[in-house]
C-alpha cells in the first residue's frame, strides 16, 4: 500500500483564458469571504479568540489591511502545549493506515480548493499566480508523499538475524514538535514540518510567520477537516516574546523544526540545547536556514537555455526563497555574452501587482526592502551595475518594489557574492575555467542549491563529486524541488540538512526501538 501510484500536481495552465478567469473570480470570492475579518487560534481541536490582535498587510499595497490575526497570550500558549501533549497519547499509537487515508484525505480537500489558496497566498505574501499554485500544488504534493511515507516508516527496518533472538528495529514518535515557519513558503513548508511531525505520530504547535498566518491558517482548517483529531494540531499566531524563544525553551516541547533566516536558526540551535527543569530529554532541532546559491555555466552549453532558466530563478517571487539563484559563475569565454542575455531578459520583467500575475512583484514588506537597497547602493561602488538598482513605482501603490538588478565583476569577497540578500539582486563572477567556477560556487559558507550547466560527461561528474550542496541541478534551475522527488535541504550553514519530502525525513521525527526477545 505504501508503493502506490504517485504523480506531482500539475499546474494550473494560466495562459488558457477559461482558467485565468476562474483564478481572478477565486481572488474576488477570497476578498468578499476573508478580508476584514478576525481568525482564531486552534488549541486542542477549537477556535480559540484572543484578546489582542495584530494586522495583515497586503504587502503590494501596505495601505491595505487585509485580516486579522490573535496575539496569542503565554497561558493560550502553555494550554495549546499541554492539549498537544495529551493528544499526543492517543496520536503515537494511532494506525498507519488511518494517518494514511487522512491524508489522502486531506490533498483531495486541497485539489478543490486550489484556486482560493493561491489567491489568499498571493495577496498575503505577493507571489505572482504561477509562484502560488507552485507552492499550493506542492502542498498537495506532501499530503500524497507524506501518506505513503507514514505507512512506509510503519514497517520498520531489517537486522542481521540471530539465531535464537527475534529482533525487531521499529519507529516511534518524540512528542510535541513545536513548528516555526516562514513567510516565502507560508503552506508548503509549515505543512512538510507539520506532516512530517504527525506522519511519524508526533503532535504539533504551528507557529507560521507573523506576515502570512492566513495560507497557513487554511491548511490548518483542511486537515481537521480531513477528520484530524483534536490536539494533534495547534495553530498559535502572536509575539515573538510569547511565542519565541518561551516556546523553544519550553520543558514539554520534545522537538523543533525550523525554517527561516540563518540568525534565528543558529539561535534555536543554541538554545534547544539548555535543558530546563522537568525536561526529560534532549530537545532534537532541524533548522533549513537559507543559501548563497550558485548557477555555473561552462563554456560548452546553450546559453540560451542557462539565461532563460538563471532569470527565473533569481527573480520569481522576487529571489525571495532560500533556493533562489544570486551568483552566476561563468567561464570566461563565455561570460560577456551571457551577461549579456541575461540582462536582456531581466529587462523585459514588468515590475507590477502579484494579484494581476505580473512577472515582478514586492517584497514582503518596507523593513526588507530597506535592507535589500542598502546591499544595492553598497554594490554600486564595489561592482559594475547592469541593470535595476533602484526601487520601482506601482502606481498608486505602496510596496516594496525594487527594480531587478545585476551586478557584474563581483569579488569573491564581496557581501553580494557571500550574504543572503533575499531580494531581486543578482551577481556576475567570472572564472578562469571551469574548475575554477566550481571552486567559487563552493566558496560560500552555505551550501542549499546550485545548478550547473554543461555537456560535457567529464564536467558533469566532477560537479557531482566536488559542489557541495544539498540540492545540485544539472542543466536546469535551481529553484522548485518536488516533494518526494527532490529531497529538499543543504550543507554547510544552510542548515541541519534534514532534506524535507524526502526518503529519510520521517527518520528526523522518530526514536528508535530495538526489541530483542528470546521466547
Ligand atoms: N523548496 C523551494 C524550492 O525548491 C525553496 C524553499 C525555500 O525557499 O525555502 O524552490
Amino acid at each position: 500500500a505504501g508503493l502506490l501510484p504517485f504523480e506531482h500536481e500539475p499546474y494550473f495552465n494560466y495562459t488558457d483564458p477559461q482558467v485565468a478567469q476562474a483564478q481572478r473570480d477565486a481572488f474576488l470570492q477570497v476578498r468578499r469571504n476573508y478580508v476584514g475579518k478576525t481568525f482564531p487560534l486552534f488549541i486542542g481541536g477549537q477556535k480559540v479568540e484572543a484578546s489582542d490582535t495584530f494586522d495583515v498587510l497586503n504587502p503590494a499595497d501596505t495601505q491595505e489591511v487585509l485580516w486579522r490575526f490573535p496575539n496569542a497570550s503565554a497561558e493560550q500558549r502553555d494550554q495549546a502545549i499541554r492539549s498537544a501533549k495529551t493528544a499526543f497519547e492517543d496520536w503515537r499509537f494511532s494506525d498507519p493506515m488511518q494517518r494514511a487515508s487522512l491524508l489522502k484525505r486531506a490533498a483531495q480537500l486541497l485539489r478543490e480548493r486550489r484556486m482560493e489558496f493561491v489567491a489568499v497566498m498571493s495577496l498575503e505574501n505577493g507571489k505572482n499566480w504561477a509562484e502560488a499554485d507552485g507552492e499550493v500544488a506542492e502542498s498537495v504534493d506532501h499530503f500524497e508523499v507524506f501518506a505513503r511515507e507514514t505507512l512506509k516508516w510503519a514497517q520498520g527496518k531489517p537486522v542481521y538475524p540471530m539465531p535464537d533472538e527475534h529482533v525487531t528495529t521499529m519507529y516511534e514518535p518524540l512528542g510535541v514538535v513545536a513548528c516555526i515557519s516562514p513567510w516565502n513558503f507560508p503552506s508548503a513548508i509549515p505543512l512538510g514540518m507539520a506532516l512530517g511531525a504527525i506522519a511519524a505520530g508526533n503532535t504539533v504547535i504551528w507557529k507560521p510567520a507573523g506576515d502570512t498566518p492566513l495560507s497557513s491558517w487554511l491548511m490548518v482548517e483542511l486537515l481537521l477537516q480531513a477528520g484530524l483529531p483534536a490536539g494533534v494540531i495547534q495553530f498559535l499566531t502572536g509575539q515573538d516574546d510569547i511565542l519565541g524563544d518561551p516556546l523553544v525553551d519550553h520543558p514539554d516541547i520534545r522537538m523543533i523544526a525550523f525554517t527561516g533566516s540563518k540568525e534565528i536558526g543558529c539561535r534555536i540551535y543554541e538554545r534547544a540545547a539548555k535543558v530546563h527543569p522537568g525536561q526529560k530529554w534532549l530537545k532534537r532541532v532541524i533548522a533549513e536556514m537559507g543559501g548563497k546559491d550558485p548557477t555555473v555555466v561552462c563554456a560548452d552549453t546553450d546559453l540560451d537555455v542557462a539565461a532563460r532558466d538563471i532569470v527565473a530563478s533569481a527573480f520569481g517571487y522576487a529571489g525571495q526563497k532560500c533556493s533562489a539563484c544570486s551568483r552566476v559563475i561563468a567561464e570566461d569565454s563565455v561570460y560577456d555574452e551571457l551577461l549579456e542575455k541575461v540582462v536582456d531578459l531581466t529587462r523585459g520583467l514588468k515590475v507590477g501587482l502579484p494579484e494581476d500575475n505580473a512577472p515582478l512583484g514586492p517584497v514582503i514588506h518596507e523593513d526588507s526592502a530597506g535592507r535589500v537597497m542598502k546591499y544595492i547602493e553598497a554594490g554600486k561602488n564595489s561592482a559594475r551595475l547592469m541593470c535595476g538598482g533602484e526601487r520601482a513605482e506601482v502606481p498608486g501603490k505602496s510596496g516594496g518594489y525594487i527594480q531587478p538588478t545585476i551586478f557584474a565583476d563581483v569579488e569573491s569577497t564581496d557581501p553580494l557574492f557571500q550574504e543572503e540578500i533575499f531580494g531581486p539582486v543578482l551577481s556576475f563572477s567570472r572564472a578562469r575555467d571551469w574548475r575554477h567556477a566550481i571552486d567559487l560556487a563552493n566558496d560560500s559558507e552555505y551550501g542549499l542549491t546550485a545548478a550547473f550547466y554543461s555537456r560535457d560527461p567529464a564536467k558533469i561528474s566532477e560537479a557531482r563529486r566536488l559542489m557541495h550542496f544539498g540540492n545540485l541541478y544539472i542543466n536546469r534551475k535551481c529553484t522548485g524541488a518536488l516533494s518526494g522527488t527532490h529531497a529538499f535541504g543543504g550543507y554547510g550553514m544552510s542548515g541541519t540538512n534534514a532534506k524535507v519530502g524526502g526518503p529519510d525525513y520521517l527518520f528526523w521525527f522518530m526514536q528508535t526501538k530495538t526489541t530483542a526477545q528470546k521466547y
